[in-house]
């Protein structure tokens, strides 16, 4: 009986990427080498799609970072750098400052915020039901308990011109 041959130790790293391009990926980061990168999930890149002044990346592997706004760890995974750097059009330096979750909430206030600017201009009395409905979830999603009494004034003008709807 031969001896047994030894299992390449791809299990260290993505077990379909090989040791080579582990190390080849990973030298493709040298200039990242402030960044704490995962090496279980590493893509290979397309360096024609990239916004580069210098210096493609070969490879994305998946950095560590601690969000700014929440504090948490988070992963900066090579699926989200791929479409970053070649979808998004974002340079090859950039990365994320927060979360996944706490950027998902910031779009989501955004939105909420500029669907809110839409009414600063519109006439309370002119909105429709389905409007006031709107307005009064915005006032109430954007302010909260912060209400001021201008902002509650109009929240009760939306509220009360609902209820009166849902009587007759
Ligand atoms: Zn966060």
């Amino acid at each position: 009986m031969g001896k047994k041959r030894k299992k390449p130790n791809y299990m260290r790293g993505n077990p379909y990427i090989s040791r080579k391009k582990e190390r080849e990926a990973l030298s493709s980061y040298w200039r990242y080498s402030y960044l704490k990168t995962d090496v279980t999930d590493i893509l290979e890149a397309d360096i024609s799609k990239q916004n580069r002044s210098w210096g493609a990346r070969g490879y994305y592997i998946a950095t560590l970072h601690v969000c700014r706004q929440c504090g948490k760890d988070f992963r900066f995974t090579a699926q989200e750098q791929k479409l970053w750097f070649e979808e998004y059009g974002f340079f090859i330096d950039a990365y994320p400052g927060c979360c996944l979750e706490c950027r998902r909430e910031k779009r989501k206030q955004k939105a909420i915020k500029h669907r809110y600017d839409a009414y600063q201009t519109e006439e309370d009395g002119k909105l429709s039901i389905d409007q006031c409905k709107e307005l009064a979830d915005l006032i109430m999603e954007l302010f909260g308990p912060d209400l001021d009494e201008k902002k509650r004034n109009r929240y009760n003008h939306m509220m009360n011109r609902i209820s009166r709807e849902e009587r007759e």
